[in-house]
Parts: structure tokens; C-alpha cells; sequence
């Protein structure tokens, strides 16, 4: 059992290599960095070591066994290296768990197969996932690594929550249900809200708007996910940065049918080149703000319907939950965009729900209530933090195996 403090968090995608070293002592980031376009000519590593000036190497990685080769490196230049015993466990973000993988899990031969078997319903993240620990296995195979999974907290849904209504037999064969994501933001972020209120999550019903590039809400109860907006794949619920959302079915059988579109390029269209992306051109939040600041309908359209739908949601999950104690609004727009927060709470006082204008527009990086004393719902900006999360879970798992 290592007496390390220290947990490396690895995010792999598929051209991209993620990491942070997080000492668990006191929350500090030792170092973090990413390396980017992997397998391309044009590869680059960014490491930025705590107090120090970044590093950036410009070379090709052919593969992410030769990224992680490289952030070894870097780490071991500042005496962080991968062997070093302050190391006590090495934490994979892994997109989906499917049905098996409801908490952290340490990863074994059976789990890595086990994550494999999962492909086929997340063919676009488990792949890099998987070469991510295969490759830190490689190189440290005595230290405990640990699985967290985003699926992972939205595995309390209830069953009436989590099914599609069709064919039952047919959808348990292929493994078709509601699975969620941004799971380890959602829980982070309903737990920060709970500390921010000084209250206890499991007397708190929280909604929670995860609004980064991906978008997905979440109604969380006493600490538990009972609802969430994203499905099978990441595609359903809100309108995103370049994935449309909720859409009819129905859609991809026109488009197919009528449109002449193939099935990879509806895939393609809907997880691409939809949501904010389809309907102006920009999926940058900021660009869009400016532009219809600037009066262009096009991008006024496109904040319209991205606020629509979140009203749409918010108002749903005041219907699951029954009574809401507060809204967190997180990620990239959700912890900037404050037009976005003003416009998605809008007119809602009869349901308790308002936003102050002056706590709204003021621009910080800690956890903050922007309602109104009087207002019976809080409405809060909290700063979501997945990689902290995962380092927790990883930690407390690794020491609970003692
Ligand atoms: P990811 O899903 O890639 O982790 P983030 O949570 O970092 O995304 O969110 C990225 C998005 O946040 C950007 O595409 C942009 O739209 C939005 N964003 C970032 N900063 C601001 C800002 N100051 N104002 C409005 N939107 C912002």
C-alpha cells in the first residue's frame, strides 16, 4: 500500500492526452498539461509545472504510448516523475460504464475487457480511454489505476427515467438506455452547491446546468441523480456547441430518405456540425454574444434557441424534483456567460427563481450565489473541477482497498 498523496489524473481522447497531478494533502496541482494532435505531423505538448513557466514541445507523437513517454518526462524533470512513492495512484476519466460500472473501480485485466465490451455504445471515447490506461499500465504496472466513470453518477436514475419507451426486449439486447454523462462534474458540482448553501446534499434538491461545449442538465436529489438530460450517447438533451440535442427521430429518417444523406453523415451532422455550430456558424458562446450584440439575427437566433432550451429543462426538473433549493449553473458558459443565466431564469419568480443583475455580472473564479436574498430558489455559479473529483474518488478508493 503506497504512502503517496499524490494522484495522477489521465483524460484521454482521441487526439489528446490530458493529465493533472494532484496532491490530495491540499487540493494543489503539483503540475498538469496537455498534448494535443497525437498521431499527426503537427503534435504539441504543454506542461506547466506549479509556480513555473509553461513548457511547450512542438514534435510528432505517433501514438499516446509515445505522449505518455513524453509527460513522464516532463514530470520527472521536476522531480515528478512516475516512479517517484509520493505517487499513490494513477485516475482515467472513462466516458462510458455502461450498466456494470456504477462507482471508481480499480482496473484489472476482467475491467479493462469489461470497458472494451462497452465500445460498441461509445465508440468515439472508450477506445482512447482504454489505450490511456493500457499505456499507464504499461509503465507503471504496480501502481493502482483506478476507473471513474462519467455514466457513474447517473446510474441511480430511476428505471421509468432511464428507459426509451420501445421495444423492451430489443433495447435490452443492444443495450439501448438512458446513461447520462458529465457525471463526475454533475456530482462535484451538487456537492460545492450543498457546501456553498452550508447545507447538508442530502436534504437538498439541486438542478444542475453543466454548460461547456458538450451541455447537459442534471435534477439531483438528496445527493442522488434521478434525472439527466443526455442518453445513450452524448448527443440528446440541450442544444450544444455542435450537437443539436433533443431532436425528433424521425429527422434522421427524413434526412435519410428525402436528404439522400447516409447514416455516418447524419451521424456526422448531428454530433458536429449541429447545435450553436448549425445555426450561425460559431459554437463559441462569447463569438455569439457579440455578434447579436452587434445585430446579426443569425447568432441572436442561435442564443434564443440555446436559452429556450434550457428554460424548457429547468422547468422540467422543477417538475421531477418537486421542490428546488437551488440552481448551479457550471462550465465554460455556465460559469461566464451571465446573459446566458439571466436569460434562462427569466420571468420565473412565480416558481420562486430570479437572478440578481448586479451579483450576475460580477466575474470570478470561486463558487457564488447571484440571487436575490429573497428569492426561494438559490441560483448559484459554481466552478465545476472533474479532474479533483476524480483524484477524490480514486484516492478514498485506493485507501478504503487497505
Ligand atoms: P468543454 O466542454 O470543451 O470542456 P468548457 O467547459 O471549457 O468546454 O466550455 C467551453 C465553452 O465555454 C466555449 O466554447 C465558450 O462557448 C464558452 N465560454 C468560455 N468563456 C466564456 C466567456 N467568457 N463568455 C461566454 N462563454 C464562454
Amino acid at each position: 500500500m503506497s504512502e503517496g498523496t499524490r494522484i495522477l489524473v489521465l483524460n484521454a481522447g482521441s487526439s489528446s492526452l490530458k493529465y493533472q497531478l494532484i496532491d490530495m494533502l491540499d487540493g494543489s496541482r503539483p503540475a498538469s498539461g496537455l498534448v494535443e494532435r497525437i498521431g499527426e505531423a503537427n503534435g504539441r505538448l504543454l506542461h506547466t509545472p506549479r509556480g513555473g513557466a509553461a513548457r511547450e514541445t512542438l514534435q510528432v507523437f505517433p501514438d499516446h504510448d509515445a505522449a505518455l513517454k513524453a509527460v513522464a518526462e516532463e514530470l520527472a524533470a521536476d522531480g515528478l516523475g512516475l516512479d517517484s512513492p509520493e505517487l499513490a495512484a494513477i485516475g482515467h476519466r472513462v466516458v462510458h460504464g455502461g450498466q456494470r460500472f456504477t462507482a471508481p473501480t480499480v482496473i484489472t485485466d476482467e475491467v479493462l475487457a469489461e470497458i472494451r465490451r462497452l465500445i460498441p455504445v461509445a465508440p468515439l471515447h472508450n477506445p482512447a480511454n482504454i489505450t490511456g490506461i493500457e499505456v499507464a499500465r504499461a509503465l507503471r504496472p504496480d501502481l493502482p489505476q483506478v476507473a471513474v466513470f462519467d455514466t457513474a453518477f447517473h446510474a441511480s436514475m430511476p428505471e421509468h427515467a432511464a428507459r426509451y419507451a420501445i421495444d423492451k426486449a430489443l433495447a435490452d439486447e443492444h443495450r439501448v438506455r438512458r446513461y447520462g454523462f458529465h457525471g463526475t462534474s454533475h456530482q462535484y458540482v451538487a456537492r460545492a452547491t450543498a457546501r456553498l448553501l452550508g447545507k447538508d446534499p442530502v436534504g437538498l434538491n439541486v438542478i444542475v446546468l453543466h454548460l461547456g461545449n458538450g451541455a447537459s442538465a442534471s435534477a439531483v436529489a438528496g445527493g442522488v441523480c434521478v434525472e439527466t438530460s443526455m442518453g445513450l450517447t452524448p448527443l440528446e438533451g440541450l442544444v450544444m456547441g455542435t450537437r443539436s440535442g433533443d431532436i425528433d427521430a424521425g429527422v434522421v429518417f427524413h434526412l435519410h430518405r428525402v436528404g439522400g444523406l447516409s447514416v455516418d453523415e447524419i451521424d456526422d451532422l448531428l454530433n458536429r456540425r449541429s447545435g450553436l455550430l448549425g445555426l450561425c456558424g460559431d459554437n463559441d458562446m462569447r463569438e455569439i454574444m457579440r455578434r447579436a450584440e452587434a445585430g446579426d439575427e443569425d447568432a441572436a437566433l442561435a442564443f434564443r434557441t440555446y436559452v429556450h432550451h434550457l428554460r424548457k429543462y429547468i422547468g422540467a426538473y422543477y417538475a421531477v424534483l418537486g421542490r428546488v433549493d437551488a440552481i448551479a449553473f457550471t462550465a465554460g458558459v455556465g460559469e461566464n456567460a451571465a446573459p446566458v443565466r439571466e436569460a434562462a431564469t427569466a420571468g420565473l419568480e412565480e416558481l420562486g427563481i430570479a437572478v440578481d443583475p448586479e451579483l450576475n455580472s460580477i466575474r470570478s473564479g470561486e463558487a457564488r450565489v447571484i440571487s436575490p436574498r429573497y428569492a426561494r430558489v438559490t441560483v448559484a455559479v459554481v466552478p465545476t473541477d472533474e479532474e479533483l473529483e476524480i483524484a477524490q474518488q480514486c484516492f478514498a478508493l485506493v485507501h478504503q482497498a487497505v
